[in-house]
């Protein structure tokens, strides 16, 4: 149990070389984050992750892990202090950290609305707010995560769909708002499993037009790209990775 503002940190082993572009992932020590993390390493990006839980023994020996809640301003805080202070500047930040919960709408606490909105919608806000003066120096970027469940829905997901919705929204307005130094684009993936030892179906993976779900792999690339050179003609837009699944017509037979 994270003790209030404890703030534990872990590195196991500082960069051989390290290089100028530095990038924070919310929520890296799992999943997306994770693959996003390792993807970034393996192409010289200094890693920060901040996330509520150290990450497990695999994770790579140069990452810089935070512990912390993006739902805590201090907490958000004392992370972009610690990654500035250990890697001198500040290039990007992908805001992934997320949760959900599935109730019925009778059912839902308010307490529970304002947990999800607090990690997915806040935490997004509060990360872009204090890395914006790094980033403006360095002519950084931002990717934040928000889901094609922006678009489309379950029944009873109403918290997790409305703080994706208003990722969407934040997204161009942080565009408008950091531009012409900072450029913000958000991804909203589809169904991206996680869990390597998952079993889904053919069925499943014949739904979407690619002919299978997604991996974190297929997320972290368009991470990477968004925040490369060559996408620097692109701002405040919202791409939408899933397969082609939103893009297919279902009817009952
Ligand atoms: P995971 O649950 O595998 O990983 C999420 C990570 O975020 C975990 O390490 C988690 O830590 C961390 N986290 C949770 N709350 C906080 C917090 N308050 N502060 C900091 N870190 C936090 O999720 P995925 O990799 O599946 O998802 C990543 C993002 O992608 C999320 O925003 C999700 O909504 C979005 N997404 C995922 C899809 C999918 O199919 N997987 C589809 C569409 C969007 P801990 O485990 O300790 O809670």
């Amino acid at each position: 149990m994270k003790e209030p503002f404890s703030f534990l940190h872990r590195f196991r082993k500082a960069p051989a070389s390290p290089t100028k572009r530095t990038v924070l992932i919310t929520g890296g020590a799992r999943g997306i984050g994770r693959a996003t993390a390792e993807l970034l390493l393996k192409e010289g990006w200094s890693v920060a992750i901040i996330d509520p839980q150290l990450p497990d023994a695999d994770a790579p020996d140069q990452l810089l892990s935070l512990q912390g809640d993006v739902g805590s301003e201090s907490d958000v805080e004392r992370a972009i202090r610690e990654t500035v202070e250990a890697f001198g500047q500040l290039d990007a930040l992908v805001n992934n950290a997320g949760i959900g919960i599935t109730r019925s709408l009778e059912e839902l606490t308010l307490e529970e609305w304002n947990r999800v909105i607090c990690t997915n919608l806040t935490g997004t806000f509060l990360c872009a707010k204090h890395a914006a003066p790094h980033l403006r120096k360095t002519g950084g970027s931002i990717v934040n995560i928000s889901s094609t469940r922006a678009r489309q829905s379950e029944p009873d997901t109403v918290a997790y769909s409305a703080s994706k919705g208003g990722i969407g929204a934040l997204t161009h307005s942080l565009a408008v708002s950091l531009g012409p130094e900072v450029r913000v684009n958000c991804i909203s993936p589809g169904w991206i499993e996680t869990d390597p030892l998952a079993v889904h179906s053919e069925a499943d993976d014949a739904q979407h037009p690619c002919g299978r779900a997604g991996t974190p792999a297929d997320i972290a690339a368009m991470i990477s790209y968004l925040l490369s050179e060559q996408s620097g003609f692109i701002t405040g837009q919202d791409f939408v990775i899933d397969g082609g699944m939103t893009k297919k017509m279902i009817y009952a037979e």
